[in-house]
């Protein structure tokens, strides 16, 4: 007979079978175009209720969300309903950031109307946050654009030194953008059915691509580093998002902040990358370290199917 001591004790074993099997992980959670990626495509109470469910899935995980305030607006005009939305987010507990205001490309954009756009984007923010003691310091490219040359380079790093911000690179790239789009299609036909069915495979996807880039990580620095993940607020991820956090719980992440991730020594790694692509930071510093081709062998791909449903080419 086993005492309750002697199942304390195998209760406790297998705990600790479990932690060894699960290396503990950290991620920064960041979510992209507040208040939705879909505005246009989908009436305002639903738009209401997806904010909500991402909210609640988000709570307590220390996220940040960056807004575009052209889609905090109906008719021209900013929707005082839409702030309302942008304020639940702070009174929940999480943080949000800049992401421009109409979400146009650094590379299509000369860069005195992409800092005005950076301007145009706090108009709401800075006293929505302020409300809560608290002012708009992350940035997020949009694309992850982030200047082809030199003197843009220097010159938007100045300026979003003076105005408080500071860039939030995203180390877990991914297609996410590709399975929210097959999603909202298949829920513009009514196809609500055919929509969930995709939530598995995009969460498969998602955990590929984070065991990918943590093998990137190994490879770049001997470690796994703390990720930084970018998703979308949006349908799929207002219905997906619990499935998704729970498997990667599950993988080990806890989730952390912005600024406990990027402490990381990891995170001053120089960058040297002025490509066109918006592409993963892990990878900018391995082509700044000129890593052989077969360095990013392997990433994960959006299956065909999907990309067919989405009416997506290619990633
Ligand atoms: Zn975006």
């Amino acid at each position: 007979m086993i005492g309750r001591l002697g199942v304390f004790g195998i209760v406790l074993a297998t705990a600790a079978l479990v932690r060894a099997e699960v290396p503990p992980r950290q991620m920064a959670l960041t979510i992209d175009d507040l208040p939705s990626q879909e505005v246009a495509r989908a009436d305002e109470s639903a738009l209401a209720a997806r904010n909500a469910r991402i909210i609640a899935a988000l709570k307590g995980t220390h996220a940040v969300g960056f807004v575009n305030e052209d889609k905090l607006e109906v008719d021209g005009r900013v929707a005082t309903h839409r702030v309302q939305w942008l304020r639940d987010w702070l009174a929940a507990g999480i943080e949000l950031g800049n992401h421009t205001y109409n979400h146009n490309g650094l590379h299509q954009t000369p860069i005195e109307a992409y800092e005005r756009s950076i301007l145009d984007g706090e108009r709401v923010l800075r006293p929505l946050m302020a409300e809560f003691d608290r002012a708009p310091r992350w940035f997020r490219h949009p694309y992850l654009h982030a200047g082809q040359d030199d003197a843009v380079r220097a010159r938007l790093d100045a300026f979003l030194a003076e105005h408080g911000y500071r860039v939030a690179p995203v180390t877990v790239d991914n297609g996410e953008w590709i399975y929210a789009r097959a999603y909202a299609l298949l829920l513009d036909a009514g196809k609500r059915r055919e929509a969930r069915a995709l939530i598995p495979g995009y969460v498969d996807y998602m955990e590929a691509k984070c065991q990918f880039f943590e093998q990137a990580s190994k490879r770049l620095f001997g470690r796994e580093i703390p990720q930084v993940l970018l998703f979308h607020a949006n349908a799929l991820n207002a219905d997906a998002l619990p499935t998704l956090l729970e498997r990667l719980r599950k993988r080990g992440y806890a989730f952390v902040d912005l600024d406990t991730a990027l402490a990381d020594p990891a995170y001053r790694h120089a960058d040297a990358y002025r490509g066109r692509a918006g592409i993963s930071w892990l990878h900018r510093w391995a082509i700044t370290e000129k890593k052989p081709k077969a360095f990013y062998e392997g990433e994960p791909a959006v299956p065909q199917h999907v990309l067919d449903l989405a009416g997506v080419e290619g990633e």
